[in-house]
């Protein structure tokens, strides 16, 4: 980790490479001096909607490609139309300047994985590698060479429905799984007919939507934004992502598909960035609504000047780059600044040599290793939030009855953004537990149905079983880019039919298949057994079995706050203090206070006087089958100075029945800033397997650089004084052990 963060601010603070002899700038340059203006706009362009083609391959485009006044493509799903269009840009356009072939590739071609919120969960940066590799395998198979991933939103607000996207609340998980990402997708060799460039999406601020509305305004102060949204960019740029998305919001009041002091101060200058950037879908035009733009023409003005270099499917810069280059609202420099970019990648690609996809590659779609694959990384993030009276694991000699909406739902349960899986190849829940259950009863025909008239026969169905196992949550579409949610509770009547489950005096297992926590107020107490499967991709269904059954351990840890309500949103585990000194009372509810008294202030961690301070689970939470108790967290030394390492140490013992994968987490909070510091930050942590009556000793090296933090004047600073570090098995555990940095 130590010199991960090295290589970050390395990369952060800049080192320039001398483009005088870099045989890929020579080439650049060679390819621009010979290219018309318009040769140049096209390259800016990235057709979309009018190239979903059907039918013949419109003459319109093939001529538009001859000329060279197109560069990109995004969602042509036909190998002869991206055959036949990259032969005309190679052999018959002025340049022979090769096409790239864009498309939404996120968590899987054909064989879909857990969406990227769930292989968070895994805490494992190798399945969202794995994820990347076998998504890129199976896609280059179709002509996509570019896919827009990983999205690297940090996301607080499970309102939000695309924070099953994004990589949970955290700066330093999102940072790895991003770099991991990438690592997969673009592979060892970007020129590799298997490799997909890659899109760290979207700069900047999406995430931190208002209210989880998507789309809606963003306001991040600087220091913010440096500490905790801007690191996983940063970690996809040293993992040698190649594009980057501009976002449809505003952030601070400038939309960022046109702010130059993000796109290019920040971007390119301090983060060192030489791919191109990429707009989202017409967010140049979009300016338009925002009220930054006055008409297309602005738009692109502000665009192109911001450094945005292409242009997803609006087509203002097609339009109009050559009348603002005449009017001098776009110097041609710029342009060829924007074309360089976009030309730079296309030789890292190696296009100019090997323009076409490998035919041979059919890209083992749906092969039993990919299959494999995607059920270990499906079964890593699920995550055990309850487990009561030993309910789980379950085992073989008990009669269960398979209930709920998304048991056997194989289009939703590979959830957001997946276009091209298939759902006649998902295994669900049903099919992978067919034959150890007594029966199954879906009851309610999807997530949000209504309809009670089913439930007589759940409730038959229940009354011969000795466990019941209920498979609900979100459909797909509840999640996903423009599908927020107010209340993120379980859509429908499946809290009803909990509840009348419930009177059986049964237990329960609730099993979770979402894009986002489910708030589960009103029937956790209901429930011996809660499990998060998320949106678990084509084998959602035999990752469930192995892990309810114990044939895999359970190791998922929540990569975001699951809120008690959706009131309590937006909510992170690394936030400040209040002015409020720290009381140890707890908390009490609205419905305690007598009349008319008056509720002091409880805490330094603000709070709702109907829903207390705490989530439901915090950051980092999740259960094993086994009990695993810690030491108390030793220090070697309780003062350092800049550029030691503190050595931290826990003891865990596996004192349960089952052996584990125990995630051990590194906390610290630095007392007394510059500016005010979160109450805790994960700084490390160690997936750990454990053998029942194991004890282990997890040794952490915690260097300074570690402690390091953007000040108000976005100074990368080490400040002096008190700091505490503890190992906790989630973010609201462990016991502070403090220390001082002279
Ligand atoms: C999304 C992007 C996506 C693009 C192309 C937009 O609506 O915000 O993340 O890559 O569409 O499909």
């Amino acid at each position: 980790l130590y010199y991960y963060s090295l290589l970050l601010t390395t990369l952060f603070f800049g080192c320039t490479t001398n483009q005088q002899l870099d045989p890929v700038e020579q080439k650049v340059e060679e390819l621009l001096s010979k290219m018309t203006i318009e040769e140049k706009i096209g390259q800016t362009a990235l057709r979309g909607t009018s190239s979903r083609v059907k039918g013949d391959l419109p003459e319109s485009l093939k001529e538009a490609v001859r000329k060279g006044e197109i560069g990109a493509f995004l969602n042509i799903m036909n190998t002869d139309y991206v055959d036949e269009l990259q032969r005309i840009a190679v052999e018959e356009s002025p340049n022979k300047i090769p096409l790239i072939f864009g498309r939404d590739v996120i968590h899987g071609f054909k064989t879909m994985f857990p969406i990227p919120l769930a292989v968070a969960a895994t805490w494992d940066p190798k399945q969202a590698e794995e994820t990347g590799r076998v998504s890129a395998f199976e896609g280059t198979s179709s002509g996509v060479n570019w896919t827009f991933a990983p999205m690297l939103d940090i996301a607080r607000d499970s309102r939000w429905g695309r924070i099953a996207e994004s990589p949970g609340e955290d700066p330093l998980l999102g940072s790895l799984m991003g770099a991991a990402y990438v690592k997969g997708f673009q592979g060892d060799d970007l020129t590799s007919k298997t490799s997909m460039i890659a899109c760290a999406k979207h700069f900047l601020g999406y995430g931190a939507a208002i209210g989880g509305r998507d789309y809606n305004t963003a306001i991040i102060h600087d220091p913010l934004l440096y500490n905790v949204y801007i690191p996983p960019f940063k970690a996809a740029i040293a993992e040698n992502v190649q594009t980057f998305m501009s976002s449809f919001n505003e952030l601070n009041g400038v939309p960022a598909s046109g702010d130059k002091k993000i796109m290019m101060d920040l971007l390119r200058g301090k983060m060192d960035f030489d791919g191109f950037v990429v707009s989202d879908w017409n967010s140049v035009t979009e300016m338009i609504p925002h009220g930054y733009a006055k008409d297309e023409k602005h738009a692109a003005e502000l665009g192109t000047n911001a450094g945005v270099d292409m242009e997803m499917t609006s087509e203002s810069y097609e339009k109009h780059i050559k009348e603002l280059l005449e009017e001098g609202k776009l110097s041609l420099t710029q342009l060829d600044f924007l074309v360089k970019n976009i030309l730079r990648v296309k030789i890292r690609m190696g296009l100019f040599e090997t323009p076409y996809r490998d035919k041979n590659h059919d890209g083992g779609l749906y092969a039993n290793e990919h299959l494999q694959k995607a059920k270990v990384a499906a079964a890593k993030s699920i995550v055990v939030l309850k487990n009561e009276n030993q309910v789980l694991p379950l085992t073989k000699n008990k009669k269960v009855a398979l209930i709920g909406p998304l048991a056997d739902a194989p289009l939703d349960q590979m959830g957001t953004w997946s276009f091209d899986g298939e759902k006649e190849h998902s295994h669900t829940p049903l099919m992978a537990l067919k034959g150890q259950v007594i029966g199954f009863e879906k009851t309610l025909d999807f997530s949000r149905d209504k309809n009670k008239k089913s439930f007589q026969k759940a409730i038959d169905l229940a009354k011969k079983a000795d466990v019941i196992l209920f498979v609900g949550g979100e459909e797909a579409i509840l999640s996903g880019e423009a599908h927020s949610r107010a209340e993120i509770d379980l859509p429908g009547v499946q809290e009803e039919l909990i509840l009348e489950l419930s009177k059986l005096g049964k237990p329960i297992v609730l099993t979770i298949m979402a894009g986002r926590p489910i708030t589960i107020g009103k029937i956790k107490d209901k429930l011996d057994g809660i499990v998060m499967a998320w949106h678990g991709g084509t084998m959602a269904g035999p990752a469930l079995n192995e892990v309810l059954y114990a044939e895999m351990q359970p190791e998922g840890r929540l990569p975001v706050t699951w809120p008690k309500t959706s009131g309590q949103l937006p909510y992170y585990y690394n936030h400040k203090n209040t002015g409020r000194p720290a009381m140890e009372e707890k908390f009490v509810s609205m419905y305690e206070i007598p009349v008319g008294a008056w509720q002091s202030s409880l805490g330094n961690e603000s709070h709702y006087l109907d829903a207390g301070y705490l989530p439901e689970y915090p950051f980092g939470y999740g259960l094993t089958y086994s009990t695993i108790e810690y030491s108390a967290t030793t220090i070697s030394s309780e003062k350092i100075k800049e550029g030691d390492e503190l050595t931290v140490e826990v003891s865990i013992k596996n004192t349960g029945d089952y052996d584990a994968v125990e995630t051990v987490q590194l906390y610290v909070q630095d007392v007394v800033g510059s500016i005010t510091r979160p109450v805790r930050e994960l700084k490390d942590y160690k997936k750990v397997e454990i053998k029942k009556g194991e004890q282990k000793k997890v040794t952490f090296k915690l260097h300074t650089d570690q402690l390091k933090f953007y000040n108000r004047d976005l100074e990368y600073v080490l400040e002096k004084g008190d700091f505490k570090v503890w190992t906790a098995p989630h973010a609201l555990g462990g016991k502070p052990v403090a220390f001082e940095l002279m």
